[in-house]
This record gives structure tokens, C-alpha cells and sequence, in this order.
């Protein structure tokens, strides 16, 4: 039976404010050493502190937005008032310099596949980095709609992604389920295999699946789709829901 490898230990290099609900934290040091290339849009387990040392650490699940030779790129929406946004957010917005951090992975990328005639891409803060990630390897005669949720107008990003696919950017301060459903029905179906991607909090998650799955058919190899967080949970909670959930539609 095969073991999964020890968490390594990154130094935190720098922090710096992508939009005003978005905070980077760049990692590195000795971990990349043996760390695979090319992880962009992989995620990791990140094990954050608890208060004293002998706490057992929350383990929180991160995507690698930009692999460098020298750091990883990870990206926090910086969710809830100021200081209670859960371990992951606060430990982020106090991270320094020096400061260490273990995390486990990486665990593979959910990129889109290049020869779709169209793609429907669909998610919240959590997911720009993975679609970010996706949307740049897209080839350049790509086509499609990808609606991005954002907290304000000003968490918009600008990321390179071939012109023929629409970025929606959705400002949905509250995170309605209704406005993110919404957005989607509203997206024009084109001729031709689409594939869908989404990823997004858990009720937005299962009304676009009912939507994609239920209504327009599209079978599982041509959607990838997934619920990142879930309101009200933490993510041990979402996990387990998310299981329960996965069985479910399974059977
Ligand atoms: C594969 C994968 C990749 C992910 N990549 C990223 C990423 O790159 N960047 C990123 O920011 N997140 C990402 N997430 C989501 C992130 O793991 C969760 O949001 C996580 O719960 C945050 O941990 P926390 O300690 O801040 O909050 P928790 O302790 O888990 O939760 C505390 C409270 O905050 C609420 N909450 C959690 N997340 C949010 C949110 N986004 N908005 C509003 N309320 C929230 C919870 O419902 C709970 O009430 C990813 C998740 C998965 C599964």
C-alpha cells in the first residue's frame, strides 16, 4: 500500500494585495527542491497553525495559481469581517516573511481540454485561481462564456485567455445562489460539444449541476464540477458533506 509522502515545509517569501479581496502568499524555500514543475492550477493541503503549539493544525485546500523556479503563488479570498474568516484567512493576512507553513500535495490540476467546439466555465473567488490557470493553456481559436463571482467590481483580474472566450465578471457581494443561477441560464447555448467546468460554494454548486447534468445533458466527461466551501461549514464539515453528496448523485 502506498503512503502518501510527509507534508513539506515552505517559507513564506512575500505577501501582496491582488484586489481588494484577494491576498497573495508566495512560498518556497528548501520544499521545492524535490517539489514536480509545472503544478500550476494543482492544489495543496495547507496545514495552518492552530494558536498553541500543540494544536492539532486545520488542513485547508489552496490552489497553486503561478509555479515560478523559486515559489508558488497561492491566492486567498479574504472572506468574512476583519479577523474572522477562518483559520486559513487569518493566517494569511498575518503571514510574514520567514514564517513557515507544511502543507501536503500537490494534488492534480482540472484543466480544460483544448478540442472542445465550446466551453462554459462557471465560479466563485475560490476558483479564479483554477480558472485562471485553465483559461490561459486554453489554445488561442478557443471559444466560450466563463462567468467569474467576485465581492466587488474592484476584485475584477486581468488575465490572459484567448479572445473568443467572454469573461463574465459577476458581482455577487452576498453570494446569492439565485444571481449565480441566474447568470448561468442566461448563457447563450451554442451549436456543437460544449464542455462545462464549475466550481463554486456547495448550493451554487448542486443548481448548476442540476442545471448542466439534469437539463442540458452533458454527461461526465464533459463536465468537471465541484463544490469548493460551503456556507456555514468549515471545510472538515464540506468535506464530509461533500462525500455524502458525492455517494448520493453516484447511485
Ligand atoms: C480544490 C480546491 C481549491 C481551492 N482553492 C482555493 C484558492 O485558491 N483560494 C481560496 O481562497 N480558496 C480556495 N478553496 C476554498 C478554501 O479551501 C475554503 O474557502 C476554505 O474553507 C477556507 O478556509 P478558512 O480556514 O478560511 O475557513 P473555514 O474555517 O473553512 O470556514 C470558516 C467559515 O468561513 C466560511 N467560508 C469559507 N470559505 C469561504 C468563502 N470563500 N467565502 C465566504 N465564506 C467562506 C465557512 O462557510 C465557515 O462559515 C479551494 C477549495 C478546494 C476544494
Amino acid at each position: 500500500m502506498s503512503r502518501r509522502p510527509e507534508p513539506r515545509i515552505f517559507d513564506v517569501l512575500s505577501t501582496s494585495v491582488v484586489t481588494p479581496n484577494m491576498l497573495r502568499v508566495s512560498i518556497g524555500g528548501a520544499a521545492l527542491d524535490d517539489f514536480p514543475d509545472s503544478q500550476d492550477g494543482g492544489y495543496l493541503k495547507l496545514r495552518i497553525p492552530g494558536p498553541a503549539p500543540t494544536d492539532k493544525p486545520s488542513v485547508r485546500t489552496y490552489t497553486i495559481r503561478r509555479q515560478t523556479a523559486d515559489a508558488l503563488d497561492i491566492d486567498f479570498v479574504l472572506h468574512g469581517e476583519a479577523g474572522a474568516g477562518g483559520p486559513a484567512v487569518s493566517w494569511a493576512q498575518a503571514a510574514r516573511p520567514g514564517d513557515r507553513i507544511a502543507a501536503g500535495g500537490p494534488g492534480p490540476a482540472k484543466l480544460l481540454p483544448p478540442d472542445a467546439d465550446w466551453y462554459l466555465v462557471a465560479g466563485d473567488m475560490t476558483a479564479l485561481p483554477a480558472i485562471a490557470v485553465a483559461l490561459e493553456a486554453l489554445p488561442d481559436h478557443a471559444v466560450g462564456h466563463a462567468i467569474i463571482e467576485i465581492q466587488t467590481e474592484a476584485d475584477r483580474q486581468e488575465f490572459r485567455h484567448p479572445a473568443g472566450i467572454e469573461i463574465e465578471w459577476l458581482v455577487n457581494p452576498d453570494q446569492n445562489p439565485d444571481v449565480f443561477e441566474h447568470a448561468l441560464r442566461a448563457v447563450p447555448w451554442r451549436d456543437g460539444e460544449v464542455y462545462g467546468w464549475c466550481a463554486t460554494e456547495f448550493d451554487e454548486m448542486r443548481r448548476a449541476r442540476s442545471y448542466l447534468r439534469g437539463e442540458r445533458g452533458l454527461s461526465p466527461a464533459q463536465l468537471y464540477i465541484s463544490s469548493y466551501w460551503k456556507q456555514g461549514l468549515v471545510e472538515d464539515q464540506h468535506r464530509e458533506v461533500k462525500q455524502a453528496d458525492a455517494v448520493a448523485t453516484s447511485a
